[in-house]
């Protein structure tokens, strides 16, 4: 086999990354792709490229991974944000808190627009391609998550609404985690996010749209439901035989904090792309520029699990105080303190992932995604 071919498995934004990088770099590139097309496991929901984990802007991050703007892309400044008694906080930031992307199948979602600069670049896409064997010479497995540390409950729908964002931080709609609204031109997402209690998700969902409905004058207009999951955990192997490379949620690249994946999964199957370009060392290149990051979002998820409703409006009250977020932000995000070594070793301990003896944890559980036969998780583990 030519030395300069690469098959991706999996044509997620980690995989359609590292594909675009290494076409671009004359690589001949196949992805196989299990589905019909990309953006399958989404259902044109918005989510949020966030803006406050590193010191540069996400869109300059972007460029510098070779990923292009041809996508929905929307920055977003000014929003709300709520506590369990729907108190209302302002947040100001001196740039976008976050870009607003949309997920999916439709023409500009994230999705679309990498698979066209992949194409663009020559990057062959193998769909509805299921592999049971990894393929011989260089490989990356890129296949998306494996269970679920988190779940998402909600709807997408068409409303009147002006562009906004809201945030709400309640235990008892958002378990150990956050409801969200975002609208875009005509369209919103609304979600519950559970860290915990997962088969308490339609009675959290019910309770979130209450208080949606509570604190925004709001119209909810042909609804559709949605949910989904995200995966992370400390992966020690990411290579095997000097040839394959795990990127993304498949290599438990995930932020424990929130569940802001998207970054992870390009800046890792940027890196992926990058040690076969320069022969360098993807565990070390990760270690480097993934691994920190990781760590300390873990310790921020344990922090943030022992606040319960009165230490979210106390922190709510604290940041709507400050004059910007974001220098805030991107230190707490990047700056690995004292008290972060010494904390780390103690939260690692704490931390029980869900992908164990690499069996799916959900399995034969009453969960939402189990009850409703939903284990893809299981479709996604390829070599895992
Ligand atoms: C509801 C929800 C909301 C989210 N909100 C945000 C947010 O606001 N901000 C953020 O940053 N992140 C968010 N995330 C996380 C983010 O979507 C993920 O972290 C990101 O998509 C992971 O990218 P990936 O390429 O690793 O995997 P995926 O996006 O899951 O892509 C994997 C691809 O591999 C394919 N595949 C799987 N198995 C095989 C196989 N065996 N053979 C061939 N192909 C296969 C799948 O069909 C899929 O196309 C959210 C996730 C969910 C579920």
């Amino acid at each position: 086999m030519n030395s300069k071919t690469v098959n991706i498995i999996g044509a997620g934004p980690a995989g359609l990354v590292a594909a675009i990088n290494l076409a671009k770099n004359d690589y001949k590139v196949t992805v196989h792709e299990m589905k019909k097309n990309v953006g399958m496991r989404f259902n044109g929901d918005f989510q949020g490229i966030d803006n406050w984990s590193t010191e540069e802007d996400a869109q300059e991050f972007l460029e510098s991974i070779g990923v292009s703007i041809n996508f929905r892309f929307a920055p977003y400044t000014n929003g709300d944000f709520f506590d369990a008694l729907a108190e209302r906080y302002k947040i100001k930031t001196s740039r976008p808190l976050f870009y607003l992307v949309e997920r999916g199948t439709n023409e500009w979602s994230l999705d679309q627009g990498l698979k066209r600069q992949a194409l663009e670049a020559g990057v062959h896409i193998k769909w509805n391609s299921r592999l049971t064997k990894v393929p011989d010479g260089q490989v990356i497995i890129g296949t998306g998550p494996k269970a679920a540390d988190a779940i998402a409950k909600g709807i997408v729908f068409e409303t009147t609404h002006e562009n906004y964002y809201a945030g709400f931080l309640d235990d008892d709609m958002a378990p150990q985690a956050y409801a969200y609204l975002l609208v875009n031109e005509g369209r919103a997402t609304f979600a519950t996010c559970l860290f915990k209690s997962f088969s308490n998700a339609e009675e959290c969902f019910e309770r979130a749209l209450k208080r949606l409905h509570e604190t925004a004058d709001i119209d909810i207009n042909n609804p559709k439901e949605f949910g989904g999951y995200v995966n992370f955990f400390f992966n020690k192997a990411l290579t095997k035989d000097n040839r394959i490379y795990y990127v993304g949620e498949n290599a438990g690249f995930q932020d424990a904090l929130w569940g802001f994946g998207m970054r992870y999964a390009m800046h890792s199957g940027y890196l992926a792309a990058q040690s076969i370009i320069e022969g360098s060392s993807y565990p070390d290149l990760c270690k480097t520029h993934i691994q920190p990051k990781m760590e300390i979002g873990l310790i921020n998820r344990w922090m943030f699990t022992r606040l319960g409703n009165k230490g979210y409006k106390k922190v709510l009250k604290i940041v709507s105080e400050k004059e910007d977020l974001i220098p805030i932000m991107v230190k707490r995000h990047i700056h690995y303190g004292i008290g972060n070594r010494i904390l780390l070793p103690f939260v690692k301990l704490w931390f029980r992932p869900r992908l164990k003896d690499k069996q799916c944890m959900h399995k034969n559980c009453s969960c939402l995604w189990c009850k409703h036969g939903k284990h893809d998780m299981l479709e996604a583990g390829i070599d895992c």
